[in-house]
C-alpha cells in the first residue's frame, strides 16, 4: 500500500534563538545545573503567566512531586486527583506515601468534574490535584471556593495548559501552586523539563530546598532535611528561554490547526464528537481529540490502526487511573471518564501541520468511517 507520507501526532519547533543559546552553554561551559539561563527561564514562565515565583526543575512529574512536598503531603494523606489524566499526578501523590482519591470527568470538557469532589472529602483530605486536560481549562472557580471552605489546597497540574486562558487569567496563576511539563511533546519543550510556578515565598522556598538534595542555602553539604536532585540544567533553561519567545506563535499555529479541524470534520458530525472550547476560555490545544460516536463500527483501536496504515499517527485517551494495576477500583465506578478513554482518539495536534495536511486526515477519517459499512478501500482519495 503506498503511503502519501507520515504526520507524526506531535513534532517540537527549535525555530529560533534555541542553537545560539545552547552554544553559549558549551562555549562557556555552564552546561550544568548553574548559569544564567535558569533564572531567565524562570522569569520568562512566571511573568507569562502573571505569577510572583518559577522553580525550573527536571520534569513535569518532579514538578508535582516538589508542590506536592512543598504542601506537606505524606503518609495517611489524602489528595483528590482526576481518575482521567496523564499517570504523573497519581504517581507524584503516591511518591509522598499518601493516596490519590479518583474523581469522575465532566463530560464536555472530560476535566475534573466539579460537583463530584466534595463527597470524596475525607478528614484526611489535604488537597485536590485539578489538571488542565488537553489544554481546556478546567472549571476551576468553584473548585477554588470549594477548597478555601474546606480548609484544602489546589495544585494545577498545568503539564498541558501553557497559554491556556480562564476568565481573563492565565493557567498556572489560579490554584496555590501550578506545575508545568516540557517534554518533547508539550506547547514548548526544553527536552526534559518542568516547572513549579506559585505566589507564595514561603513555598518558593521550601521547593528551591528540595529541588537541591535539601542542603541549606547558607551552609554547604549541610542537609537538614532529605531533598531530592531535581535540578534543570543550563541547556535545558537555553532551550527554554528560547522556547518562551516564541510561544504566542506557537499557539495561534495550534489554534489555526484546530480551526482546521472543526472545519474540515465537521461534515461527520454523525461519527464524531469534537472538542469543546467553553464560554470565557482559551485552550491550548495540546492535543485536538475526538470521541468516536456508536455510529463508527471500528474499535477506538481499530479506527487507530487504520489511521496508522495511512501514514498518521494518533494517541489513544489516557486509560482513567482507576482502571491501571497500582491504582485499581472496580470498573464501572466512573462511567464518563470511562466513556471518554473508551472512545477518544487525539489527533496530530502541532506548528508544522498544513491544512492540507488536516484536510488528508479528515479525508482518511471519512474513508475510515465509511469503510466501516462498506469494504471500501479508504485510501480512495490519494493520488
Ligand atoms: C506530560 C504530563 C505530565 C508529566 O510531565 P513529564 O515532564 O513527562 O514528567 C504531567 N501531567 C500531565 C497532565 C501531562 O500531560
Amino acid at each position: 500500500m503506498s503511503r502519501r507520507k507520515f504526520i507524526p501526532v506531535s513534532h517540537p519547533v527549535l525555530a529560533g534563538n534555541e542553537a545560539a543559546y545552547v552554544a553559549e552553554c558549551l562555549q562557556s561551559s555552564w552546561i550544568s545545573s548553574l548559569g544564567r539561563f535558569i533564572p531567565l527561564f524562570e522569569q520568562s514562565v512566571a511573568q507569562y503567566c502573571g505569577v510572583e515565583h518559577a522553580v525550573a526543575c527536571s520534569s513535569g512529574t518532579s514538578a508535582l512531586h516538589l508542590a506536592l512536598l512543598a504542601c506537606d503531603v505524606g503518609a495517611g494523606d489524602e489528595v483528590i486527583v482526576p481518575t482521567l489524566t496523564y499517570v504523573a499526578a497519581a504517581n507524584a501523590v503516591r511518591y509522598c506515601g499518601a493516596r490519590p482519591v479518583f474523581v469522575d470527568a465532566d463530560p464536555d470538557t472530560w476535566n475534573i468534574d466539579p460537583h463530584r469532589i466534595e463527597e470524596k472529602i475525607t478528614p484526611k483530605t489535604r488537597g485536590i490535584v485539578v489538571v488542565h486536560l488537553y489544554g481546556h481549562p478546567a472549571d476551576i472557580d468553584p473548585i477554588i471556593e470549594l477548597a478555601r471552605r474546606r480548609g484544602l489546597w489546589v495544585i494545577e497540574d498545568a503539564a498541558e495548559a501553557l497559554g491556556a486562558e480562564y476568565r481573563g487569567r492565565r493557567i498556572g496563576s489560579l490554584g496555590d501552586l501550578a506545575t508545568f511539563s516540557f517534554f518533547g511533546n508539550k506547547v514548548i519543550t526544553t527536552g526534559e523539563g518542568g516547572m513549579v510556578v506559585t505566589n507564595s515565598a514561603p513555598l518558593t522556598d521550601k521547593i528551591r530546598l528540595l529541588r537541591g538534595q535539601g542542603m541549606d542555602p547558607q551552609r554547604r553539604y549541610w542537609f537538614p532535611v532529605i531533598g531530592y536532585n531535581y535540578r534543570m540544567t543550563n541547556i535545558q533553561a537555553a532551550i527554554g528561554l528560547a522556547q518562551m519567545e516564541q510561544i504566542s506563535a506557537r499557539l495561534a499555529e495550534r489554534r489555526r490547526v484546530a480551526e482546521w479541524y472543526a472545519r474540515y470534520l465537521e461534515p461527520l458530525g454523525q461519527f464524531l464528537r469534537l472538542p469543546v472550547e467553553r464560554d470565557g476560555v482559551r485552550h491550548s490545544f495540546w492535543m485536538y481529540t475526538v470521541l468516536l460516536k456508536d455510529s463508527v463500527k471500528l474499535t477506538r483501536d481499530e479506527f487507530i490502526a487504520g489511521l496508522a496504515q495511512a501514514g498518521v499517527e494518533t494517541r489513544p485517551v489516557f486509560y482513567p487511573m482507576h482502571l491501571l494495576p497500582p491504582y485499581q477500583e472496580a470498573e464501572g465506578r466512573y462511567p464518563v471518564a470511562e466513556s471518554v478513554a473508551r472512545s477518544g482518539v487525539s489527533l496530530p495536534t502541532h506548528s508544522l501541520l498544513t491544512e492540507e495536511d488536516i484536510r488528508y486526515v479528515a479525508d482518511c477519517i471519512a474513508g475510515l468511517c465509511s469503510r466501516a459499512t462498506s469494504p471500501v478501500c479508504f485510501l480512495h482519495n490519494q493520488a
